[in-house]
């Protein structure tokens, strides 16, 4: 059979049928050095990126087209296209100035909408773009990391544990690897693999010599060549059958979605009423008076009714997600701010997390005694000591040579010397710490070829141990097993023990010494981490695996210090006055880590910890009655996390925890907010994660749920101004039609005359709603946010007394301005003399300018508005933009003709601002009321923190 492949095109045949040998010549691909870089553009260039899409992107159009699918929208044009109409068949009259102002200012807003959309779209975009997942690649001969969606066919992929895969692969090489398929197979339990060719053709779940884009790597390593990318892989062909993207709607939003369909509502009814009332009671001389009354109804509807409500609450939410992103915090989800500003625990592990992960051996105990390591940090340098005589010959100084060359060797750090002569450990800082002290002990280093590692029995955080089996060329060739981890865990392993030169059985006593020197240890917050060996027998099979960790010889234990992030402690004293409890859950010894949450404050002195096994014991009802006062959780497993994270949200908390394994992942998943770590976590915890810390650092987290619920806070602010203007604007119109006699709104043969003009209503809505609101979704959080409780899940955005203070502030603008209109009009209760262009002009920039007043006072729910009054430049940017364009538009002859205003005297403009000024006098003794009703409101004092 001839088949004629393009060069490195993806490939007919199943590659789980054919040799390794076949698919690398095939798909044109160097086993050794793997693909050149500019193959790899060439194929990129050709298959495109490795992504999953069903749909097609949307083209911008499609997004300006969309701000104008509004039924208030269609309505507004109907009228105007009549308007237009009639002008066209009634000859000779003036031009429909109303209705080409109108069409204008609806384009504006659609463009002001539209760019708001995009802004956060591309917000979103970058976001995406930093969680993207990676893998590591072997290309022009060297191993790289590159973008998941940067891999192309043929490509080198090197696969180790927590990995995502992130294409389909055949395998090459399968070193114990264990990968979990779920994701597209619904099997739970995790596949082996292997590098074995089959020779027919098996469903999906069997092709053990393949690995699938999205499965995991939970165990092993391997290395495969790239099969198929993109829409061509396995979980491509099922991906039409999962939403892959689904259009997120946040909590968040739907209330507000809700919030806004029920004024709209309310707004059409009034606008209803109002256009009835006047079509009633006015002496409508023909078409054109009817076209201009339907024209105001509908004008009011479209400014009152909130439809840009949520585009400025998703960019919002969007700009706190990069400003978060910016402070290390990355939030995949929008729906994740929400629920940051609500969280009520923080479950954190120790290691790296609250600590520096710097680790540094600084005592040892064997069986002859304690010695002390002086140098601190990686460099090699400093000695050690028993009891101030630096260690030389005899027993203590032979064991410790075990101790920490056997710590060493059983591990799989790296010591390396930098140009500029630093030493820097490469891998785990725990296995690096062994390193760095045995070059401390005054012994000649050891050759790197004496030891020969050929088997390894890996570290996982639930076994708590290691192994490495190695043969000393220098002593007969002898092959030993070393061991080391938790002591607890070590002991049990154990049945003799070294003194000195020998080996003797590990007695009761002998036992309850090592523990009492791992007391002593942890007591003194030093993680601890024990040492043990064994020579193995001839005929011994070094790939038996565990069953070799038997009747091992104890040699000691070292004790590590790793100290606290400076940043932590005042940190967990912050979230502690936010109301929210802070729980450590670590792998560590119980009593390293209730030593460690104390000096940080996480618990008071004594308080202690339950241990995994403890919690094994627990039933799920004794579990949540534990989860309620303890607050460290030590030598636990992956699985205890996903225990506590249930019972927690069993009792109603909002929970985040942070996880690096690949075990992490149901914890992560289950948590409300589960927080992978960006430097040491695996793909797989990201993967599972809502939020990745950049730095893996605890105080991080804090800072974002203080971001998360600032950002919560300018959003109440921004609803608080939109709803209780708009409201302002329909009571406005409301009244004047109701109480028209009242004020002097009537023409001479007693019709009622507009108070406001469509356009200028639109005006009104076009200059006030989208700056003050945004700038108000940027306002600086004040001190107040992390003094207050957590706001519950089920709390609504908008509260009876949001609401109240919605409706008087809106009462009060509308009399200030329909005041206004009767100082100036010559009949009402207060007889004035001028005309009604100029009366209008008047109560229209009152309404403008309460609007601007109450942008300043709705920055806050009860503090006085002065503090911190000028500590937001885009507020003040967006108030003097609005005015000036309101200058404009009464100053200016042009505009003066599009929006029929005429000109306001300086004392009349003064007239404006201090009847306008009311709104603000209004909040500000609300608020007043408010805090001395409640004192809790003192609490939420308003003063400039840092600008955002
Ligand atoms: P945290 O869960 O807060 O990150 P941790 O690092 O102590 O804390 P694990 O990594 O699960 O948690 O480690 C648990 C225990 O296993 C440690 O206390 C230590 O005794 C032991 N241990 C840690 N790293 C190694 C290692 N590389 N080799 C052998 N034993 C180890």
């Amino acid at each position: 059979m001839s088949r004629t492949v393009e060069s490195g095109s993806p490939r007919i045949a199943p590659p789980y049928l054919e040799d390794v040998e076949t698919i690398a010549r095939e798909l044109d691909t160097d086993i050794g050095v793997g693909l050149s870089s500019a193959q790899a553009q060439a194929r990129l260039n050709r298959d495109g990126p490795n992504e999953l899409r069903t749909q097609p992107v949307k083209p911008a159009w499609h997004y300006l087209l969309a701000q104008f699918r509004d039924p208030l929208v269609y309505l507004l044009f109907a009228a105007v296209a009549i308007t237009l109409a009639t002008w066209f068949l009634m000859d000779g009259r003036d031009w429909p100035v109303d209705a080409l102002v109108i069409v204008l200012i609806v384009l504006v807003n659609a463009f002001l909408g539209f760019f708001q959309e995009t802004r956060s779209q591309r917000a979103v975009a970058a976001l995406a773009k930093l969680t993207q997942t990676s893998s590591s690649i072997i290309r022009d001969g060297t191993v790289a990391r590159i973008p998941s969606h940067h891999l192309v066919i043929g490509d080198l992929l090197v696969l180790s544990e927590g990995d995502s895969v992130g294409a389909d692969a055949r395998l090459i090489q399968a070193n114990a690897l264990q990968v979990m398929e779920a994701s597209l197979t619904g099997e739970s339990e995790s596949v082996c693999k292997n590098t074995l060719r089959l020779d027919s053709e098996v469903p999906l779940p069997e092709r053990a010599n393949m690995v699938f884009k999205g499965t995991a790597i939970v165990q092993g390593s391997g290395l495969g060549i790239v099969t198929a990318v993109g829409m061509a892989t396995e979980v491509g062909a099922i991906a039409h059958l999962m939403d892959v993207t689904p259009e997120e709607v946040t909590p968040l939003q739907k209330e507000v979605r809700e919030i806004g369909k029920m004024i709209g509502l309310a707004v059409l009814v009034i606008a209803s009423v109002v256009v009835a009332t006047v079509l009633m009671l006015t002496d409508i001389q023909g078409v054109d008076d009817v076209l201009r009354v339907l024209l105001l109804g509908v004008s009011l509807a479209v400014a009152a009714v909130p439809e840009g409500l949520p585009a400025v609450l998703s960019l919002v939410l969007a700009f706190g997600m990069l400003r978060m992103a910016r402070n290390k915090a990355i939030i995949k989800r929008l729906s994740s701010v929400e629920t940051l500003g609500s969280a009520s625990v923080i479950c954190t592990d120790k290691t790296g997390t609250l600590t520096r992960s710097e680790m540094t051996i600084q005592q040892t105990m064997t069986a002859s005694g304690k010695g002390v390591v002086s140098g601190v940090g990686y460099a090699p340098q400093g000695q050690i000591h028993h009891q101030d005589v630096p260690l030389s010959g005899g027993p203590v100084y032979s064991e410790n040579v075990l101790l920490l060359r056997g710590g060493s060797l059983a591990g799989n750090a790296t010591l390396a010397q930098q140009e500029d002569g630093t030493w820097v450990i490469q891998g785990d800082p725990t296995e690096g710490a062994f390193l760095v002290a045995e070059r401390k002990l005054d012994a000649p280093a050891r050759s790197l070829e004496r030891f020969e590692r050929v088997a390894e029995i890996p570290f996982t955080s639930a076994r708590k141990m290691m192994s490495a089996v190695v043969i000393d060329h220098e002593h007969n060739d002898e092959r030993l097993l070393i061991s080391k981890g938790a002591p607890d865990v070590l002991l049990q392993h154990c049945t003799h023990i070294q003194v000195g030169m020998d080996v003797v059985p590990l007695t009761d006593d002998l036992r309850a010494k090592a523990v009492a020197d791992v007391n002593e240890l942890s007591g003194e917050a030093l993680r601890t981490l024990s040492v043990a060996y064994r020579s193995l027998a001839p005929g011994e099979d070094v790939t038996a695996g565990e069953a070799l960790e038997a009747a091992l010889v104890f040699i000691g234990t070292v004790g590590i210090s790793d100290p606290p992030r400076e940043e932590v402690a005042p940190a967990i004293a912050q979230a502690h006055r936010a109301g929210i409890r802070i729980i450590m859950i670590t792998g560590d010894h119980p009593r390293t880590a209730a030593r460690i949450a104390e000096d940080l404050g996480i618990i008071q002195a004594g308080a202690g910890a339950l241990t995994g096994a403890d919690l094994d014991k627990l039933d799920d009802a004794a579990l949540a009655e534990a989860v309620k006062s303890t607050s460290v959780y030590a030598r636990v497993a992956p699985s205890h996390k996903l225990r506590i994270v249930d019972a927690l949200q069993a009792q109603g908390h909002v929970v985040a925890m942070t996880g690096d394994g690949v075990n992490d992942a149901p914890a992560l998943k289950s948590a409300d907010i589960g927080i992978a770590m960006g430097i040491t976590g695996t793909e797989v915890s990201k993967q599972a994660g809502k939020m990745i810390l950049a730095d893996d650092n605890f105080a991080t987290i804090v800072s974002a749920v203080r971001e998360g619920r600032g950002i919560l806070d300018n959003i109440r602010k921004f609803l608080r101004y939109l709803l209780s203007s708009n409201m302002g604007e329909v009571l406005t119109v409301f009244f004047a039609v109701i109480g028209a006699g009242v004020i002097g709104l009537v023409d001479e043969r007693g019709g009622i005359v507009l108070p406001l003009l469509a356009t200028q209503i639109l005006w009104i809505n076009l200059i006030t709603d989208a700056a003050p609101a945004i700038a108000m979704g940027l306002d600086p959080h004040d001190e107040g946010v992390m003094r207050r409780s957590p706001r519950k899940p089920t709390d609504r955005i908008i509260d009876a007394n949001m609401w109240r203070g919605v409706l008087q502030v809106g009462l009060v603008m509308a009399l200030a301005s329909l005041l206004t209109v009767d100082w100036m009009l010559p009949d009402g209760l207060i007889p004035g003399h001028e005309s009604l262009v100029q009366a209008r002009t008047a109560g229209f920039t009152v309404l403008v300018l309460a609007q601007l007043f109450n942008a300043l006072s709705a920055r806050s729910e009860s503090a006085s508005a002065f503090i911190g009054l000028f500590s937001n430049r885009w507020l003040w940017a967006a108030i003097a933009l609005a005015l000036t364009l309101q200058v404009a538009v009464v100053h200016w002859s042009p505009l003066n003709k599009a929006f029929s205003t005429s000109a306001l005297t300086l004392s009349q403009w003064g007239g404006c601002f201090a009847m306008a000024s009311a709104v603000f006098w209004f909040s500000e003794l609300r608020k007043l009321v408010m805090r001395s009703r409640n004192p809790e409101h003192h609490v939420a004092v308003q003063r400039p923190a840092v600008h955002p």
